[in-house]
């Protein structure tokens, strides 16, 4: 027998109407490249949203073409994000630290019609324009009298001028929930990047979930400064959670690593609430601890994307009255996984035994279901003790990576596996102790060692190179490059380090070059990262 409810389809567009109608005062501040504070609200975006939306569809724009921008996070980023996925286009957010190659790469598979892009990046367009056929042209997030001179060959135009004159309101079309709402490519994985493609429903479930106490907690009382990036799954989902439930959005532009406009957004906006890497806290932390500045009304702030060491949390929480709240997800994940908020009686524990465990990863937020397991696919116990394969399944969770059907993302049970290995307790709390996938992630980006090898390898004078992941104070992992050399040869560190520029993006380049008689093999005569990392476990990257 069927129930007998009305079956309402689960979109972003529904998540527009009911802001639209119910909170549209609710303000949105920006710091921009030209302005340091922009203030809008939420309606008069979503109604910027209709306009860009007419002004697309004008372009031919139909369902399931994909739009990209690259861009940082602000009112017309924003924007975007309704005025696309709500026509029924999907949302192509792209990471502006990758190299041209890569995003090129990205762009054509992806099969982008158009760009949405922040003046700061016009340089890469350059760089990409003669590789990408498809791309119809440009729109940059500027006023008109701003717009830069287009590069040859490419359609550019100011999305100031591109929505103008277009109507406030637009007829949304009643897309089926299970419909393509966003895309964003991971690296956190081996090979070429690979795209998440996104659901309305996905993304409204997980929008849904993310808003409840033990996960974010957030409501109309609520301001939250999203710092970490909208092209990284979509900002944690704050652009969705924030309309949904009204609270006051603050983007911190350009300025996302800045301590100074932190501190000043919180402090002046009314943040309750801030979200971004542990990099971006440590960032905020020396400039508090540098001027003695304090944080007026922030309550939480939400770490992920890297573990959070112990020390950042006990000072937010301590000397700043600030929790630190650790949660660990996935791109393909929409990202939320596991959140660490506390059980009853957790308050109490001694001091060392609490800090232990809010540093772990935390437990799975429903309906995400997550366990370990060993090498042969039996499931570990929770005890805190046994680790393994960490695998999860649920709906805002990856079944394929778009147009890559030879990856299979999901075993024949249905569980996607992380690449993360960790250990769960039996009160569910969930740690991280490794990783399979070879790849470090340094300021919450990834960097693949894989590319960086390829490059070691090309130098005449390398034998056999590895690159691991180090910790470092600041990056969280930085990458360590380990080289045999060919016998007799003398290649020292400067001139291997070098040999990198420009052919990656020159943040990926090696901190460190250590040089050892040979690398650890396993029987397939893979060389074995685990033990390298064991062994360069105590590395301390120079000043
Ligand atoms: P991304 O897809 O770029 O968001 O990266 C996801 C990966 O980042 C996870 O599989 C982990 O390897 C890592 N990660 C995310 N959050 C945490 C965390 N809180 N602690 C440790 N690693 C994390």
């Amino acid at each position: 027998m069927q129930g007998l409810m009305m079956s309402m389809p689960l979109t972003i567009t529904s998540i527009l109407r009911h802001a639209r109608r119910n909170h549209p005062q609710v303000e949105v501040v920006s710091v921009t490249a030209d302005n340091p504070r922009h203030r809008t609200t939420v309606g008069e975006c979503l109604q910027r949203s209709a306009q860009l939306a007419h002004a697309l569809q004008a372009q031919g724009v139909k369902e399931g073409d994909r739009i990209a921008t690259l861009a940082w996070n602000d009112y017309r980023h924003f924007e975007t994000y309704y005025g696309v996925s709500c026509m029924g286009a999907v949302l192509h957010t792209i990471n502006p630290r990758l190299h041209p190659e890569q995003l090129a790469y990205i762009l054509n598979h992806a099969e982008d019609q158009w760009l949405l892009l922040d003046p700061a990046f016009m340089p890469l367009l350059a760089a990409v324009k003669d590789k990408v056929p498809e791309l119809k042209g440009a729109i940059v997030l500027c006023e008109q009298e701003d717009l830069p001179d287009a590069p040859e060959g490419v359609a550019l135009y100011s999305y100031e001028a591109f929505i103008e004159g277009q109507p406030v309101e637009y007829d949304w079309p009643e897309l089926d929930e299970n419909a393509a709402s966003s895309l964003c490519y991971t690296s956190g994985t081996t090979g070429h990047p690979k795209g998440v493609l996104y659901s309305h429903r996905s993304t409204v479930l997980h929008a849904i979930a993310a808003a409840q106490k033990d996960v974010l907690c957030l409501g109309a009382t609520d301001c939250v400064l999203p710092v970490v990036p909208m092209f990284h799954v979509n900002a944690w989902s704050i652009p969705y959670v924030a309309p949904m439930v009204g609270a006051k959005l603050v983007f911190p532009g350009p300025k996302m690593g800045d301590g100074e406009t932190l501190h000043d957004l919180i402090n002046d906006e009314g943040v309750t609430m801030a979200l971004g890497v542990p990099t971006v806290w440590l960032g905020l932390l020396n400039y508090l601890e540098a001027n003695g500045k304090t944080l007026e009304g922030l309550e939480r702030m939400g770490v992920g994307g890297s573990a959070c060491p112990t020390s950042l949390m006990r000072k937010y929480s301590e000397n700043y009255g600030v929790e630190v709240i650790h949660a660990w997800g996935m791109t393909e994940m929409s990202p939320i996984g596991t959140v660490n908020t506390l059980r009853p009686g957790m308050e109490d524990l001694p001091e060392s035994e609490y800090w232990t465990m809010r540093a772990k990863q935390g437990r799975t937020v429903f309906p995400v279901e997550m366990s370990i397991f060993d090498d042969d696919g039996n499931e570990l116990p929770w005890d805190g003790k046994a680790y393994g394969a960490l695998k999860v399944r649920g709906p805002w969770v990856v079944s394929g990576y778009y147009q890559r059907p030879e990856v299979d993302a999901v075993d024949r049970r249905g569980w996607f596996d992380t690449g993360d290995v960790a250990t769960i307790d039996s009160a569910g709390f969930m740690q991280i102790t490794d990783r399979t996938k070879d790849v470090i992630k340094s300021g919450g980006e990834w960097i693949s060692s894989i590319e960086l090898e390829n490059v070691a390898m090309s130098h005449p004078d390398v034998a056999e190179a590895a690159v691991i992941a180090a910790a470092h104070p600041k990056w969280d992992e930085r990458p360590l490059l380990i080289v045999v050399r060919k016998p007799g040869q003398q290649v020292g560190s400067d001139e291997l380090l070098a040999h990198f520029d420009g052919k990656v993006a020159k943040w990926w380049t090696p901190d460190a070059v250590e040089f050892v008689d040979e690398l650890p093999h396993g029987a397939t005569g893979k060389v074995q990262k685990m033990a390298l990392r064991e062994r360069f476990a105590d590395f301390k990257f120079s000043a």
